[in-house]
């Protein structure tokens, strides 16, 4: 293993603790601690995982935050319905409606009930008029993802400017976001996709190369250029055992880990581009750290916004 391991924790913790003075002085303006609420619909086994770091990253920073469940059978109604009580609630500066929704609700129900979100307590940054700020450089509520990757860099010294950027991914919550910013700090940077040809090849030219497609191991040595940045954003869980033992040799402490436990979290990236990258993140530790210490971070700054409208 050579490349130099970007460490999810080092950067959350910098974040948060970047965020102590600012949330004193947001509490104190307010009287009240900056507030975030959960929407929970249905009980999906990694959705209830994710809320409750939620939740204890939010108590442990001095911040307030509140889960609201919705049955697994409730309705698009029933969400938009609460979604609308704590847009219209003081008490919250921030809501977040946990994906996915049941799939009863309906195919376009997450784009429904993002839409309802007021854009001031769009701590997700998923709403249109924040992504459309975004694209113009202005937005102060980003995707917590992208934006914990672009905190990495910053922390880790990797500057984008000037630089190659090719992100594989494009969805709204992760790949669009993430080439925007990367463009915004001055990278070159194309979008891949699954109707990309010759990914390989593009991923291969790439000093800054972000994974988040989904699919374990995807990005193999062959697609990355001696000494880049790799970011893996993939949450992959595989129980497929033949595969393990594809990617991690006899021994190797993660199949160990797999045998133990009968699946394991993988991330997009197979492992032996440890051997070719300059830096990467793991997975488990790298990205999905970042994620919720944004979260804590966009919450905070709706709270100053309401502070400063207030
Ligand atoms: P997604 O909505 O499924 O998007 C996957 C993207 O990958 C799509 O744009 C898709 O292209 C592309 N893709 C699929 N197969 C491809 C191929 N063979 N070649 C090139 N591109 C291909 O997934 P997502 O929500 O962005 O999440 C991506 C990964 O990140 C998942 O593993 C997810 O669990 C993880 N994630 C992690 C965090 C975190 O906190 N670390 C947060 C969010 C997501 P098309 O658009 O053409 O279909």
């Amino acid at each position: 293993m050579s490349a130099r391991r970007l460490e999810g924790q080092v950067t959350a913790d910098a974040i948060r603790a970047g965020l102590v003075e600012r949330i004193a002085a947001v509490t104190a303006a307010l009287g009240r601690p900056p507030a975030l609420g959960i929407v929970l619909a249905g009980h999906d086994a990694g959705s209830e995982i994710y809320v409750a770091n939620k939740l204890r990253t939010a108590a442990e920073a001095k911040c307030r935050a509140e889960l609201f469940r919705l049955p697994a059978e409730a309705s698009v109604d029933d969400a938009l319905a609460l979604v609308g009580r704590l847009n219209a609630d003081d008490a919250f500066d921030g809501i977040l409606v946990q994906s996915p929704l049941p799939a009863g609700m309906g195919r376009d129900a997450e784009q429904r009930v993002f839409d309802t979100i007021d854009p001031r307590k769009d701590v997700d940054g998923f709403h249109p008029t924040n992504v459309g700020l975004l694209v113009q450089k202005r937005a102060s509520l980003v995707a917590c993802t992208p934006s914990g990757v672009m905190q990495m860099l910053a922390r880790e010294g990797i500057s984008p400017a000037g630089k190659r950027a090719v992100v594989i991914g494009r969805s709204d919550i992760v790949g669009k976001p993430m080439a925007l910013l990367l463009l915004h700090q001055d990278a070159t940077v194309i979008i891949c996709h699954s109707r990309t040809p010759d990914v390989a090849r593009l991923a291969s030219e790439a000093d800054i190369l972000v994974a988040a497609v989904g699919r374990p191991c995807f990005v193999t040595p062959a697609m990355v250029k001696p000494g880049a940045t790799v970011i893996d954003v993939g949450i992959n869980r595989v129980s497929d055992a033949e595969a393990i033992a594809r990617w991690f040799p006899e021994a190797h402490p993660r199949r160990v880990q797999f045998e133990k436990k009968g699946s394991l979290v993988v991330g997009d990236v197979h492992p032996d581009v440890w051997d070719v990258a300059g830096a990467m993140t793991p997975v488990p530790g790298g990205v999905g750290l970042l994620t919720v210490a944004m979260l804590l971070a966009n919450t905070v700054t709706a709270a100053e916004s309401r502070a400063a409208r207030s």
